[in-house]
């Protein structure tokens, strides 16, 4: 029996990112990180404009982003070391 071949070709690996119950297909390019999920075939594209994180995800668009906060996707990329952030300074330095 001839063996399949998969469609994605000449990648030479395939990264499988499992946030709660959902896995997803992570493409790493320049600049974004894209989450393909399995289930639902549902995309959300991860980017980091000016230090912050952000996400095309519904909760990111209604909630991450008026609250400033990252999503579970983004939040996930950021524990694997996926995505760094730049330090944020901090706003309470003390002032003598
Ligand atoms: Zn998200």
């Amino acid at each position: 029996m001839p063996k399949q071949r998969h469609e994605a070709g000449d990648e030479p690996a395939r990264l499988t990112l499992t946030i709660g119950s959902t896995a997803y297909d992570v493409r790493i390019t320049r600049g974004r990180i894209v989450l393909h999920g399995h289930d639902r075939g549902q995309r959300y594209d991860v980017t980091t404009p000016d230090g912050a994180v952000e996400c095309t995800c519904p909760d990111y668009g209604h909630r991450g982003k008026p609250e400033g906060r990252p999503c579970k996707h983004a939040r996930a990329l950021i524990s694997l070391g996926l995505i760094t952030l730049p330090e944020a300074p901090d706003a309470e330095e003390p002032q003598d």
